[in-house]
């Protein structure tokens, strides 16, 4: 395996902004994650592992360590499960899924980046999420040095959240990832928004299939800017830049005591809707808090589709995309009380925290 030095990562992400990466290389192999490990491990320099860099905000100076871009590719069919590693893009997946008549990911159609980045966060989108079809997660992991298996239940998923990006971040190198889907099961309409795009394009009580479901979810994408497309400025970001907070019962009215209407709130899912926790679109708190689409900051910029998109609008630096950031974020905190935790990753040194 090639190790490059001082590779520039901006053309790497989708926000297109970051300085270099110290030391570069791309595993295709397992064998090759494991030597690029042991070789960071042996200089004591730092390793950050990049799938299709669409969730992440590279810090200007760029990543002083080695950043190891997992290439691993191939599908494999089971049954009705999907073995796929961890380089494949995610849409080869629900491409492939679709169109074999397999349910569980047609409404995360159009999400861009690898398999391997999708535990990472527990990837969702109108009323899916990994969570509920990986059955099973392949790594290496660095503390064993060993390749280990880990069952859906030992990944420790909730919303945008996994043991992967909490508390064994870094810590796992994901080679493969075991969907169990559903034959010949009904597409998931959860959403208003995919029920609507549906019935614009004929589908009134006749039941959709699975890849019409996904492309009428492209197409919702498509005008929100959140499906990646050459040329269209909007879709230079990471997707949505803040999470969703799940909040008490108490803290809900709070928000609505706080805000001229009443909040929206939907089902936290998990042992947080147990405890009456309920999740308040990051959307709404900020343009309660008087940010609109297309509010710019210099270079960035809040997408002028969807609200919770900052874009680099041509040229941007970490530290502007950033600097934007912070200014909602400050703002949502002063209106709300609440902190909105960001959902990109940060690489490098960006003063900033999550
Ligand atoms: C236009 C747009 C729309 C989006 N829409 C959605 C959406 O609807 N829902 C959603 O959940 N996300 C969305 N995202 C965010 C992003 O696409 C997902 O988080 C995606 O899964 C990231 O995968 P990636 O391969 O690009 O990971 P990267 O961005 O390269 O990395 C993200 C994190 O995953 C880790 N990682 C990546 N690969 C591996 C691996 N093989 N092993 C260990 N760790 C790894 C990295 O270290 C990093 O911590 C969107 C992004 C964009 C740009």
């Amino acid at each position: 395996m090639k190790i490059f030095e001082n590779i520039s990562l901006a053309p790497l992400t989708t926000l297109g902004i970051g300085g270099p990466a110290r030391w570069f290389a791309e595993a295709a192999s397992e064998p090759e994650i494991a030597e690029a490990s042991a070789w960071a491990q042996k200089r004591g320099v730092p390793l950050f592992v990049m799938g299709g860099g669409s969730n992440l905000v590279v810090a200007d100076a760029g990543f002083n360590g080695l950043v190891l871009r997992i290439g691993l590719k191939g599908i494999e069919r089971d049954g009705a499960v999907f073995r796929v590693a961890a380089g494949e893009p995610w849409e080869h997946c629900v491409q492939q899924s679709t169109e074999a008549g397999l349910a569980g990911i047609e409404c995360l159609a159009g999400i861009p980046g690898t398999v391997g980045g999708t535990p990472v966060q527990n990837v969702g989108a109108y009323g899916q999420e990994v969570a509920s079809v990986i059955e099973c997660v392949r790594g290496f992991d660095r503390e064993t040095g060993r390749f280990a298996e880990l069952g859906n239940a030992e990944c420790g998923f909730a919303y945008r959240r996994s043991r992967f990006n909490s508390a064994d971040r870094g810590r796992f190198v994901v080679t493969r990832v075991d969907y169990r889907l559903t034959e010949g099961g009904k597409p998931a309409l959860r959403y208003a928004d995919v029920e609507r795009e549906l019935a614009a394009s004929g589908f009134v009580g006749a039941l959709p299939s699975l890849t019409e479901v996904a492309e009428a979810v492209r197409r919702i994408r498509r005008r929100k800017g959140m499906l990646l497309v050459e040329g269209d400025p909007n879709t230079r970001s990471a997707g949505s830049f803040f999470k969703n907070p799940v909040v008490s019962a108490e803290v809900f009215r709070e928000i609505g005591a706080r805000s001229t209407s009443a909040p929206p709130g939907f089902p936290a899912g998990g042992d947080a809707e147990k405890a009456g926790c309920v999740k308040v679109p990051a959307a709404w708190l900020i343009e309660q808090t008087g940010f609109a689409k297309g509010y710019a900051m210099g270079r960035a910029a809040i997408s002028s589709q969807h609200t919770l998109a900052l874009v680099n609008r041509g040229g941007a630096t970490a530290a502007e995309v950033l600097a934007l950031a912070e200014r909602i974020r400050d703002a949502v905190k002063e209106r709300f009380g609440i902190r909105l935790e960001m959902e990109p990753v940060l690489v490098g040194e960006t003063g900033i925290r999550e």
